[in-house]
């Protein structure tokens, strides 16, 4: 069990059942959930913005590094809670 509290730099990437990939910082995971839940936790909350379903296969904890821009762009909007 991980909690987000000790993974507040870096970020998440969720991939769905859809083939679907989204990302959220930690950060903001923290702003709204608080840094004792476990990663466990969101990926059980995570809902595809697809079609809002709970369908999440997978979550990866990445660091924040000079290539997380690049794959910013491709996908959900920077201030999406909802993937
Ligand atoms: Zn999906």
């Amino acid at each position: 069990m991980i909690k987000l509290s000790s993974i507040h730099q870096n970020h998440l990437v969720l991939n769905c059942r859809c083939e679907h990939v989204g990302h959220i910082s930690v950060q903001d995971l923290i702003e709204v959930y608080g840094g004792d839940v476990d990663v466990d936790a969101i990926e059980r909350a995570a809902r595809c913005s697809k079609f809002k379903g709970k369908s999440i296969s997978s979550v990866q904890i990445i660091y924040v590094g000079g290539s997380f821009e690049a794959m910013h762009t491709s996908h959900t909007p920077k201030d999406s809670k909802d993937w």
